[in-house]
C-alpha cells in the first residue's frame, strides 16, 4: 500500500500526521463523525481531511 503524497501536487496545506496517534472511534471535533485519528497538535479526535480543510484558505 502506497500512502505517498504526490510530490508535484500542491493542494493547500497538507499536514504530516504520520506520527498521529490512533485510538477508538470518537466524534471528530469538526464534523462530529467517528474519527480514529488524534490531532497531533491538540490530541483531540479529528479527521486529517477536516484539519486540512480548516487550514485551507477556501
Ligand atoms: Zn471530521
Amino acid at each position: 500500500m502506497s500512502d505517498d503524497q504526490n510530490p508535484g501536487r500542491v493542494h493547500g496545506r497538507l499536514l504530516d500526521w504520520r506520527h498521529a496517534s490512533v485510538g477508538d472511534p470518537a466524534p471528530c471535533v469538526r464534523c462530529r463523525r467517528p474519527a480514529l485519528m488524534r490531532n497531533p497538535d491538540t490530541g483531540r479526535p479529528e479527521h486529517k481531511v477536516c484539519a486540512e480543510a480548516a487550514l485551507a484558505p477556501n
